[in-house]
Parts: structure tokens; C-alpha cells; sequence
């Protein structure tokens, strides 16, 4: 066999076991089978898009959106820590207005959100009860703004404060 044969069948060979690698990796990671098209890494792309509803008055990037071979599109947020035994609300809260998002941004409604936590991953789906909750919560941040009150801590978990953003003017932390 000539050597050009040869250095074809290698690559060949090359091709399928990266493919098998990504194949693995993807199994691994346990994302869906489908393509990003928005990640929240500038690793992907140059600048990251922030959404923006301004009907809504809500802005935010999801860490992922996946588009499936079937044109649906997939908010997906990654969340580190503990795994819960079932998804935070403010977590779905925040899926949510990912959908709603997408929905302004791409012209069309996700049905469902992944929530990626270290050991398990969770389908969110965006019911119309779940999107009138998150109304309901816009208008109470809304009201809380210009009320300039501060809400009343609404759980009794140490682990949640320990590892939240505002700990350090939060008042009414547990540890
Ligand atoms: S530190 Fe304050 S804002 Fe954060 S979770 Fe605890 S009570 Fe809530």
C-alpha cells in the first residue's frame, strides 16, 4: 500500500476516535443532544449577548441555549454545590425568565429548561403556572424597589446563605 493510504487511514481512524471522545465527553456531561448556540463563556464566542425584554424589564444570560436537531431551543444553567433532591423555585424562577428571554430574542418559546446540577439534571417545564409566577415575583421585586423595604428572609437554611452573593450586607443572615 502506498503511504499516501496510509496517512488516509490514519486520519480516518483519527476522525472516529474523536468523535467517539466527543460523544463520550457529551455523555458524560450529560447535556442533550443538541447544538449551542449561545454560551455565557467567552471562551464560544467574542462577547456573549446579554437578553434583554423590555417589556418585561428583564435582562440575563443563560449559561447555555441548545437548539435540538428538531429547531427547539433549550435555556440551560448550570448550577454548582449541592444538589438538591428537587430544583430550588428561585433556580426554576430563573429558568423561566431564561424562556421568556429566549422568547423576546428568538421568536420563539422553549418549552422546557435544564437545570445542570453537579449530580443530577433536571427538566424544568415552562408551564403557565410556573411563567405566572415569575410575573407575580417581577412585581413584587418591582414593588420591594420602590418601597426601598427590605423582604423578610423566607427559608432557615445555613447552606443557602453560605453560599449566597449578598452575605456580606444581608442582615439577617444565619451564619
Ligand atoms: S444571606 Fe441573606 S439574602 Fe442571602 S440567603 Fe441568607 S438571608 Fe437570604
Amino acid at each position: 500500500m502506498s503511504n499516501m493510504w496510509w496517512v488516509v487511514l490514519l486520519l480516518f481512524a483519527l476522525a472516529i476516535a474523536l468523535l467517539m471522545l466527543s460523544l463520550r465527553e457529551r455523555r458524560k456531561s450529560r447535556m442533550p443532544d443538541a447544538q449551542v448556540i449561545y454560551a455565557d463563556t467567552d471562551l464560544w464566542q467574542r462577547v456573549p449577548e446579554t437578553l434583554v425584554d423590555h417589556q418585561l424589564g428583564l435582562v440575563g444570560k443563560p449559561d447555555y441555549v441548545m437548539k435540538t436537531r428538531q429547531g427547539s431551543l433549550i435555556p440551560v444553567e448550570v448550577k454548582t454545590g449541592h444538589t438538591p433532591d428537587t430544583p430550588y423555585d428561585s433556580h426554576r424562577l430563573q429558568l423561566m425568565a431564561y424562556g421568556l428571554l429566549i422568547q423576546s430574542n428568538y421568536a420563539q418559546s422553549p418549552d422546557y429548561g435544564l437545570l445542570h446540577y453537579l449530580d443530577k439534571d433536571f427538566r424544568v417545564d415552562f408551564t403557565p403556572n410556573l411563567e405566572a409566577q415569575l410575573r407575580e415575583t417581577l412585581v413584587e421585586i418591582r414593588l420591594i424597589e420602590e418601597g426601598n423595604e427590605i423582604p423578610a428572609r423566607s427559608h432557615n437554611s445555613n447552606a443557602r446563605c453560605r453560599s449566597c452573593g449578598y452575605r456580606g450586607i444581608c442582615d439577617q443572615k444565619l451564619i
